[in-house]
C-alpha cells in the first residue's frame, strides 16, 4: 500500500526531483552568499582615531571614524594632477614653489583630501627649506609616520591618519621643544585663516 503511494506515480517523482534541484541551487546560493560575506566584512575600511578641531583651532573631541578610502579614479575627480601625484603617489613639490612655505598668517592647516586638521600656525617656523615646516602636528593622532626607503635614503614619511594622504617627511633637526621638523608639501594642505571673533552684536 505504501509502496504504491510513494514510488509508482511518475508525476510525483518528477515533482520531487524538481523540488530537490531547486533546493540544491538555493542551498548553493546560500553557501556562496555565506562565503562572500566574510570578504565584505574584511573590505570594510579600518577604523581610525582622530581629534577634531574647529576652524578657529579649538580642540573639539576625539572620534573613531572609518578610514576614508577612495579609488584613484575618485581621487582624480577631486584633486588636480599635481596634488594627486603628491598626496596619493608620494611625489614632492619643488622647494619654494608651494603656496604656504612663506605664509605667516594665523590659522589651521587641514588635509587637502579629507579636511582632517593637521597643523597650526602656532608650531610653524621658518626652516629655510622652501617647504612649510612645523615642529609638531596639531594632534599626534591626526598624522601617521612610516619608514620610507625610497630615493636611496631612509626617511620618515608623514601621512594623514584619516585618508592616508602623503604629506611630507619628518626630520630630527627641528627647533625646541620637540627638535622635530615636519617638512610638508603645501599641496597636501589647505589653510584656514583664523576667524577674528569677539565682535558681538549683543
Ligand atoms: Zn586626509
Amino acid at each position: 500500500m505504501f509502496d504504491s503511494d510513494l514510488g509508482t506515480d511518475e508525476g510525483s517523482v518528477v515533482r520531487r526531483r524538481v523540488f530537490l534541484v531547486t533546493s540544491a541551487s538555493a542551498l548553493a546560493g546560500a553557501v556562496l552568499w555565506s562565503l562572500r560575506r566574510p570578504n565584505l566584512v574584511q573590505a570594510k575600511p579600518e577604523e581610525v582615531t582622530i581629534v577634531e578641531f574647529s576652524d578657529s583651532g579649538e580642540r573639539l573631541k576625539t572620534v573613531h571614524v572609518p578610514k576614508l578610502v577612495k579609488t584613484d579614479e575618485e581621487w582624480h575627480k577631486q584633486l588636480s594632477r599635481g596634488v594627486f601625484a603628491i598626496t596619493r603617489q608620494a611625489d614632492t613639490e619643488l622647494a619654494y614653489s608651494g603656496e604656504y612655505w612663506n605664509l605667516h598668517e594665523k590659522g589651521l592647516y587641514r588635509c587637502i583630501c579629507c579636511d582632517n586638521a593637521l597643523f597650526t600656525s602656532g608650531t610653524k617656523f621658518d626652516s629655510g627649506t622652501g617647504w612649510p615646516s612645523f615642529w609638531a602636528p596639531i594632534a599626534r593622532e591626526n598624522v601617521r609616520t612610516t619608514r620610507d626607503a625610497s630615493l636611496g635614503m631612509v626617511r620618515t614619511a608623514v601621512s594623514c591618519t584619516e585618508c592616508d594622504a602623503h604629506l611630507g617627511h619628518v626630520f630630527d633637526d627641528g627647533p625646541e621643544p620637540t627638535g622635530l621638523r615636519y617638512c610638508m608639501n603645501s599641496a597636501s594642505l589647505k589653510f584656514v585663516a583664523r576667524q577674528v571673533t569677539g565682535i558681538s552684536s549683543k
